[in-house]
């Protein structure tokens, strides 16, 4: 049943554990004997109770949060994020610091500025074409929080060392290494992530928020689909919430727990599926690395070949041979091999032969 998928290297939406996707089709038509499919009962239901209370233990035992977190599963993307948190966290002429890190951080600082907000880009990487990860940056003291994009799935940068914001608390936009890595979630005021990248389908985001951060908020003037208090006081379920999603990140979530054994192994297996793409890539001169050493992402390896106009062919012949989703973002161009929670230590291989077989084939 399973022989003709591939290897899937998308960006996102992108691959899901296959024991995950083999539960949901096994259920999909009489979820746990209700005689239902899971994108037919009540949201109401206590059967769906059940599924929306075990997505939120699970997320709190992976992270280790205590109960002084809001775990939510929200509509509209992590895009609908980008002007919600101003909103709800910047009312008169509160103010706060942005790192720009590339395509999504921009989009962030855009919304806001769009709303009419006072915020500043405290430091950015547009200098080298988003290739590094900024340090040493001085934040403003009366930021309210600092925005930052944890891992820039179009740049192939990820944050290895959060910044030191001196007790400000951070928002971050994780929504293509969430569950990627253990977190120490004391430094951070909120994260959110589209699930589509490494937890889950499209259509859900998970918004992780701290409580003290929530009660900041002065948000009686917004609508209350726009408020996260309104969500955070009706555990997800103010209006109908994405049942299908919420249910298939709880899956994914005990893929993690049962299957990978928790956010550390995850993370050791993928600075292993990682090394081996970097190490090649490294160690030949037909391929390029396009994000600096030491702000390399492990989940979205960008890489260019020296020989720009084969990369078309080499996309092409990569996808005749199952190895698909490896062309680069629209607005940069080249390769990306995008290599979440779920791509296999096989697909990795079966990428590298490919590539070293194209490079003898090409190699002038
Ligand atoms: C994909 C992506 C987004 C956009 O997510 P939507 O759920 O489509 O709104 C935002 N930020 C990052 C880092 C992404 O990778």
């Amino acid at each position: 049943m399973t022989d003709n998928r591939i290897f899937n290297f998308n960006a996102g939406p992108a691959a899901l554990p296959l024991k995950v996707l083999e539960e949901v089709k096994a259920s999909f038509l009489d979820f746990e004997g209700t005689g239902m499919s899971i994108v037919e009962i009540s949201h109401r239901s206590a059967a769906f109770d059940t599924v929306i209370n075990d997505a939120v233990e699970r997320t709190r035992r992976l992270l280790k949060l205590d109960d002084s977190f809001h775990v939510l599963f929200l509509q509209g993307g992590a895009s609908l994020q980008f002007p919600m948190i101003p909103m709800n966290f910047l009312s008169g002429d509160r103010t706060a610091d942005y790192v720009n890190t590339g395509t999504w951080s921009t989009k962030a600082a855009k919304e806001a500025e769009i709303l009419g907000k006072k915020i500043r880009v405290a430091a950015s990487s547009e200098d080298k074409n988003f290739s590094y990860i900024p340090e040493n940056i001085r934040f403003n003291n009366e930021a309210e929080y600092v925005h930052i994009t944890s891992n820039n799935t179009i740049k192939g940068t990820q944050w290895r060392k959060f910044p030191d914001t001196g007790g400000i608390p951070i928002v971050a936009d994780m929504s293509s290494d969430i569950m990627s890595r253990p977190l120490d979630m004391e430094k951070f005021g909120l994260i959110y992530a589209g699930a589509q990248k490494n937890i889950g389908p499209s259509g859900v985001c998970m918004v992780i928020i701290k409580k003290d951060f929530l009660d900041r908020t002065k948000d009686e003037q917004l609508p209350s689909m726009l408020r996260y208090r309104t969500f955070a006081d009706k555990n997800s379920m103010y209006n109908t919430p994405p049942c299908f999603g919420v249910y298939t990140i709880g899956l994914v979530l005990k893929w993690l727990e049962e299957e990978m054994g928790g956010l550390e192994e995850m993370e050791r297996f993928n600075r292993e599926k990682a090394g081996l793409l970097y190490d090649f890539i490294d160690s030949s001169d037909f391929y390029l690395g396009t994000a600096e050493k030491d702000s390399r992402s492990l989940m979205n390896v960008t890489f260019r070949l020296c020989e720009e106009s084969l990369e078309g062919e080499f996309i092409k012949q990569a996808q005749e041979k199952g190895l698909g989703g490896l062309k680069g973002h629209r607005s940069v161009g080249g390769c990306r091999a995008s290599i979440y929670n779920a791509a296999t230590r096989e697909g990795v291989q079966a990428l590298l032969k490919f590539m070293e077989n194209f490079e003898k084939e090409n190699k002038t």
